[in-house]
């Protein structure tokens, strides 16, 4: 069964909301176990795999690509 992170708009609380797919289709309610709140937004967890396409500061360190570029001799 899969588990749906929420975020809880009220207090900031993160839980999961465990169901199956059939009943999230229908729309979880979900509870604050925090403050009881029932106003929680969906965390998307598929950002995780987005979050490695963006920024970076390149890899290589300051290597020399070819003869020129370092001054050569
Ligand atoms: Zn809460």
């Amino acid at each position: 069964m899969p588990a749906y992170e929420f975020r809880c708009r009220q207090c900031g609380t993160e839980y999961e909301i465990r169901a199956t797919i059939s009943e999230y289709s229908k729309g979880l309610k979900t509870v604050c176990p925090s403050c009881g709140s029932e106003d929680g937004e969906q965390l998307i967890s598929l950002a995780a795999i987005f979050r490695g396409g963006a920024g970076g500061s390149g890899g290589f360190g300051g290597g020399c690509w070819g003869p020129s570029c370092c001054g050569g001799n």
